[in-house]
């Protein structure tokens, strides 16, 4: 019965503050040893003074005297800051496992600090995965490092494999919401307004994920993520449509026989399997009642509608720069649509004609990938002129 000291990078955000539910919940079993957020000094400071990690990092160094002011008398933690600061907490502050929740691309530093000193990463933020997926699994293989899935998606699919060697495996199936436009006329959803985006149906999650929600964005740099973490060619990557969110996802095996991982949508349950991984530790989550639910519906997801899901599945094909600059092409997009400066379905269109655009490098250095995707940040925000 081991103890898992853990540094989350993003602790403030939506995983930030279920990791810090869990370590509440089953303190016995893991411990926060170490905390980084990016602005937010005061929410920061909260789960500091209840957890009293050693170590704390501030991205933004210009919220420092609003964190000391707001730290306990006598809790004297070490406290770092900048970009600088999440790369030394994520590799000096004593951790078996170093939670990756930052959103967008900045726990990409931090996550191959980690790996090099040799701790496990449970990976929150797709972007590390969807952008540098073959540089990152490639460096923690030689490390002997884990890659732990925290998403619900693939900690589901990691919990289906467990035991069953790669050859057994037919296809991956991940499970979507479909998000607040899945029954939507394409009139409808030609109009969507950010209000209306925002409005997700089964998850409560930060802006940027609750738009590619709905789009599909977020379901396409899973395809990707999955494609990674997993070892499986594109084509075995599927989706399925699921509106409530009880089965996460799932692995048909070659014999035609599907396991399947379900609980209610709460991350809790993922970032505990992936913090106390192998073990499973009794808790206080609420657990399925089956004459409750009634009844799971799944359908097809419109492709046609919704083309991100077609995008993804060209640009993990593809590999190389392309994932990142599809990742980044559609981070600028999301940023314009939230602002009023694009419509809804322009989001797809940006990022297609960014992808068309770029002269992909396959096989790419992580040089190549950090240049790919200031690349397509570029040609997305002239696109939008
Ligand atoms: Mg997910």
């Amino acid at each position: 019965m081991s103890r898992k000291r853990v540094v989350v990078l993003g602790a403030t955000g939506s995983i930030g503050e279920s990791a810090a539910k869990v370590a509440a919940d089953i303190p016995e079993r893991v411990e926060l040893t170490g905390l980084a957020a990016h602005r937010n000094a005061a929410g920061l400071a909260a789960q500091a003074n209840r957890f009293r990690p050693e170590a704390l990092c501030l991205v933004d160094a210009a919220k420092l005297p609003e964190l000391q002011a707001a730290l306990d008398p006598g809790y004297a933690p070490r406290i770092l800051l900048g970009e600088e600061g999440l790369v030394e907490l994520a590799a000096t502050t004593p951790a078996d496992i170093v939670l990756i929740a930052i959103v967008g691309t900045g726990g990409l530093r931090p996550a191959l600090a980690a790996i090099e000193q040799g701790r496990d990463l449970a990976v929150a933020s797709k972007e590390i995965l969807v952008m540098a997926g073959e540089a990152v699994m490639a460096a923690a293989a030689a490390k002997g490092v884990r890659v732990l899935p925290v998403d619900s998606e693939h900690n589901a699919i990691f919990q289906c494999l467990e035991g069953h060697p790669a050859k057994h495996v037919r296809r991956l199936i991940l499970t979507a919401s479909g998000g607040p436009f899945r029954t939507a006329s394409a009139e409808q959803i030609a109009a969507a307004t950010p209000a209306q985006a925002l409005k997700h149906p089964t998850w409560s999650m930060g802006a940027k994920i609750t738009i590619d929600s709905a789009t599909l964005f977020n379901k396409g740099l899973e395809m990707i993520e999955a494609r990674w973490l997993f070892d499986v060619e594109m084509d075995r990557v599927d989706v399925i449509v699921h509106p409530q969110s009880i089965v996460h996802s799932m692995v048909e095996f070659v014999d035609g026989s599907v396991l399947a991982q379900l609980s209610h949508s709460d991350m809790c349950f993922p970032i505990q399997y992936a913090l106390c991984w192998p073990e499973r530790v009794p808790n206080r989550l609420r657990p399925l009642d089956f004459a409750d639910l009634k009844k799971l519906d799944f359908e097809a997801p419109r492709r046609t509608d919704f083309p991100a899901l077609d995008l993804a599945t060209e640009a993990g094909r593809t590999g190389g720069t392309l994932p990142a600059v599809m990742n980044a092409a559609n981070e600028i997009a999301v940023a314009a649509f939230l602002e009023g400066r694009l419509g809804f379905p322009q989001i797809w269109r940006l990022v297609e004609r960014t992808m068309r655009a770029h002269a992909v490098t396959v096989h790419a250095s992580l040089d190549e990938i950090i240049a790919a995707d200031a690349w397509a940040r570029r040609a997305a925000s002239e696109g939008i002129g």
